[in-house]
């Protein structure tokens, strides 16, 4: 079995995209939002455009985080139950690599990650996207295009809670969902586990693969 976790909001309390851009450029982040919310801009276009306005070093950045994000409970936990259990977890973020693996190494915890790339600077940061053909069901270089090769034939149990998780939940045999994800999949008929940190998540995945 493969375990994909999104970042943003999944591990982590809240979504540090968001903070960051909501701290440098509020009225930009509520336009993108709602463009993204209505389908004039794409999820990747939003995260270009959002962090135009993002004029802080990366050191900046992560002290921000470092200050205000935490990770919800259960995750190192989680982490030892998956090696045990043989089952490959992998963080599968819109993020960037540049933010997420320093957040896990200050938690001590070893994932790989795969995320887009960011350069952050006085200008305004750049992002360079992860290289991800279309997907065949939203048309986007969504996350569930990333799933076939991961998983490699076995099953998936997705753990998500926004946007960018919607289309690689409804792919997977065993979501763990929260917040907008939760409202999306219950309006659109897919099932799922709610959870609220990551003890939830371990719990969840030790009745699928263990029943009593
Ligand atoms: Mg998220
Ligand atoms: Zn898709």
């Amino acid at each position: 079995m493969l375990l994909v976790l999104d970042f943003d909001g999944t591990i982590t309390d809240r979504d540090t995209l968001d903070f960051i851009v909501e701290q440098h450029a509020p009225g930009v982040f509520r336009e993108a939002e709602k463009a993204l919310q209505t389908g004039t801009m794409t999820l990747n276009e939003v995260i270009a455009y959002e962090f135009e306005h993002v004029t802080s070093s990366l050191d900046e950045v992560l002290a921000l985080v470092r200050e205000r994000i935490t990770l919800r409970p259960g995750l190192p936990a989680l982490v030892d139950f998956c090696r045990e259990r043989f089952v490959d977890a992998v963080v599968v973020s819109s993020g960037f690599a540049e933010v997420i693996e320093p957040v896990l190494a200050w938690h001590d915890v070893s994932l790989p990650v795969i995320a887009h790339s960011v350069s952050f600077g006085p200008n305004g940061a750049a992002v360079t996207f992860i290289d991800r053909p279309p997907c065949p069901v939203c048309g986007e270089p969504c996350k569930r295009a990333e799933l076939p090769r991961l998983a490699a034939g076995r099953r998936i149990a997705y753990v998500g809670d926004g946007w960018s998780d919607r289309c690689g939940a409804a792919a997977a045999d065993l979501v763990f969902a929260r917040s907008s994800l939760a409202r999306h999949l219950t309006a659109t008929g897919v099932a799922y586990e709610p959870f609220d940190d990551l003890v939830d998540v371990r719990e969840g995945l030790a009745r699928y693969l263990l029943p009593a």
